[in-house]
């Protein structure tokens, strides 16, 4: 494995790895950026095909956190941590005891959290031997599930893109076409409805979307429909990837404003949304709600101040916006570069 040459093209950073031979614990703590604080992310736990994909996936991942945390506003780093799954029998509690000492042996520089295959439980194992993680029981000052805060950010982006692109000061009839309905999605009907939108959905578990169209008067559609119907905006809420070769020609909505990761296929998908007029929110832009919310359990958990912070993301999808158009630049670029500047004043 080129190791550097990773660490290279990713532009790190830093690395750390651990071996713990007791209990089967192989891990990777990377360490992207700390100009602005602790690095910050959650810890992944699933099964790699080899050593270098478990790598690759915690660069990849905390490059990302660097960002997100960046254009939100919060006084940290991107971090990402990587547990292998083991995939001989392995005591869990153990594992993640000893995770946890390796990340309270990095003294504060990275703060954990949950991530896909961890969970609340994980991570109150981890709170027995670090104070450096979060996403910890309620009970015990955790912030809770973080998808209510991310879908109230998404609706503060569709909010400042109506704004920019339609002209309009509220979404009271405006038809949002929500694409997954699971936990962000489902609660950012909520948030539409509340706001007198129009909803269509689409979801694969046709119960989630039932669900929408019972609580808050959604049309369900098709699931390849979501993308090609008459609408004002496009929500995508359930994987990345939704944005691609397929599925731009097909829109019609002048918005793509959502909450899922990865939205865009390839960088070049960006391009093409800007070169058809369409204002797409930048995903770590749009969905940083819920690591804003998780991060308010560093400094002692208070809602009052997740929520202040995440409304805040009106007013940076609404600078992009503005900077997108007098620049003649794609809106995943400006966002980038929003965030190299803001780095390199702590240069
Ligand atoms: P989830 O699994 O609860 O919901 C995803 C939903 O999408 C499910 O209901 C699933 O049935 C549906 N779905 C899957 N494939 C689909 C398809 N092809 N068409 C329509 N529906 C489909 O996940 P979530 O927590 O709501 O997260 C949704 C997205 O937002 C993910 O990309 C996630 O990474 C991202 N995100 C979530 C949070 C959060 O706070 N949970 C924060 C930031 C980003």
């Amino acid at each position: 494995m080129d190791l550097f040459g990773h660490l290279n093209a990713y532009d790190y950073g830093e690395v750390h790895f651990k071996l713990d031979k007791a209990t089967g614990l192989k891990a990777i703590v990377a360490i992207h950026d700390s100009r602005l604080g602790p690095a910050l992310g959650g810890c992944r736990f699933i099964e790699y095909a080899t050593d270098e994909d478990a790598v690759i996936d915690a660069l990849r991942l905390a490059r990302g956190m660097t960002y997100k945390a960046a254009l939100a506003g919060l006084a940290h780093g991107g971090g990402k941590s990587v547990i292998i799954r083991p995939k001989q029998h392995f005591d869990r509690v153990a594992l993640f005891r000893a995770f946890g000492k390796f990340v309270d042996d990095l003294g504060g520089h990275y703060i954990t959290a949950e991530d896909s295959g961890t969970g609340l439980e994980d991570m109150e194992v981890i709170r027995t031997v670090t104070k450096n993680v979060t996403g910890v029981d309620v009970a015990n000052g955790g912030s809770g599930d973080p998808s209510p805060f991310t879908a109230l950010g998404v609706r503060r982006g569709i909010e400042a893109c109506v704004k920019f692109a339609l002209g309009k000061d509220s979404l009271d009839g405006v038809h949002v076409a929500v694409q997954g309905v699971g936990h962000v999605g489902y609660h950012l009907c909520k948030e539409l409805h509340a706001q007198g939108a129009k909803i269509s959905v689409a979801d694969v578990d046709p119960l989630k979307a039932e669900r929408a169209t019972r609580e808050f008067g959604a049309s369900v559609v098709e699931l390849d429909q979501i993308t090609a119907i008459a609408c004002d905006v496009f929500a995508p809420c359930a994987l990345g990837s939704a944005l691609n070769d397929a599925t731009i020609p097909r829109l019609k909505a002048k918005i793509v404003a959502g909450a899922a990761n990865n939205q865009l296929a390839q960088p070049r998908h960006g391009d093409d949304l800007h070169a058809r007029g369409i204002l797409y929110a930048p995903d770590y832009a749009i969905n940083a709600g819920g690591l804003v919310n998780v991060a308010q359990e560093v400094l002692g958990y208070d809602a009052g101040r997740s929520r202040e912070k995440t409304l805040k993301i009106y007013e940076t999808i609404f600078e992009i916006a503005e900077r997108s158009q007098k620049m003649a630049a794609p809106t995943y670029r400006i966002a980038d570069m929003l965030v190299e500047e803001k780095l390199a004043t702590m240069s």
